[in-house]
């Protein structure tokens, strides 16, 4: 997953990558309620409080998603069932990113 930023000198999008699941972890990951990290655009230091940052799904994770269903699809290709089992798993990815988004977006620190 990804936390996103809009730098307070460029307006510019920047990204933090994270492995925690709400804001909370993500206090422990970072050791501060408070982010101060340099535009990857103009340099310029950002102060963000974590509760600004939005988490947005990581698309690496669905385009693996759509790999597996192809390969998924070639070794079952015998069997019939394929285009809704390689359909499913895309699917599946994607709720499961959007649930965990959500759920870290819903999440507040003090
Ligand atoms: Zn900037």
């Amino acid at each position: 997953m990804k936390l996103s930023y809009y730098c307070s000198s460029c307006k510019k999008e920047n990204y933090l990558k994270t492995s925690a699941s709400d804001r909370y972890a993500f206090l422990k990951e970072y050791g501060k309620n408070e982010i101060n990290e340099r535009c990857k655009h103009c340099g310029n230091h950002t102060k963000r409080h974590i509760n600004r940052l939005h988490a947005e799904p990581n698309k690496l994770v669905l385009i693996g998603g759509v790999l597996i269903a192809i390969v998924v699809t070639v070794l079952l290709w015998d069997f019939g069932f394929i285009s809704t089992l390689s359909a499913t798993i895309p699917i599946g990815i994607w709720m499961d990113q959007n649930k965990k988004t959500s759920l870290f977006n819903r999440s507040m620190v003090k």
